[in-house]
């Protein structure tokens, strides 16, 4: 037989967590201009593959306009055109956790970034403050995995506390 050393082990990631440059104008305020360097070391080092999920807010209209976009909330993106689009994204996502968990794969985590009106696992703003709710993406994918009965932890990254995202993933390889 052919050896093979390859990691049995998946996470997915939101696209911007590997690159900053995708955010919305003026959210990048914090040290990392790239990546999300802890987290992002801490998965290298512990050989995990990465799965880089679409930018939905980016995509809307196109990439050229899509990057040049301001930050807005849950409401703004609540449409059919964007539900739509996350809905492709989403099929495609589970269409690929089906596939590794047939092949024999483990997938770890699906992870967010909270305070996303789009990949948020947990937590919004609002106009009464914050609220306990998914994004629009997270909330289309965690129910089209409930459908398709695959039970997958997410984790919500505030990039505020990156220091309680990164306990929480290294938990993952307890
Ligand atoms: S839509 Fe999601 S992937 Fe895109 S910048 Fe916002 S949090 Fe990141």
């Amino acid at each position: 037989m052919v050896k093979d050393n390859r990691s049995k082990k998946f996470i997915f990631i939101p696209f911007c967590l590997i690159c900053q440059g995708f955010q919305a104008k003026g959210i990048v305020k914090y040290k990392w201009a790239g990546s999300i360097t802890p987290l992002i070391e801490e998965l290298v080092k512990r050989d995990v593959n990465i799965i880089q999920m679409p930018c939905p807010e980016s995509q809307l209209g196109g990439y050229e306009s899509g990057l040049k976009r301001e930050p807005h909330g849950y409401a703004y993106y609540d449409t059919k055109e964007f539900r739509s689009l996350c809905e492709e994204s989403a099929t495609e996502t589970v269409e690929k956790i089906k596939a590794l968990i047939k092949n024999d794969y483990e997938v770890l985590t699906v992870l967010g970034i909270e305070m996303s009106p789009s990949c948020a696992v947990s937590y919004q703003y609002s106009n009464k403050g914050m609220v306990r709710k998914s994004g629009i993406f997270i909330e289309i994918l965690k129910e089209k995995l409930s459908e398709e009965n695959i039970s997958i932890k997410f984790i919500g990254v505030n990039r505020k506390f990156v220091d309680k995202s990164l306990r929480e993933i290294k938990k993952l390889f307890d």
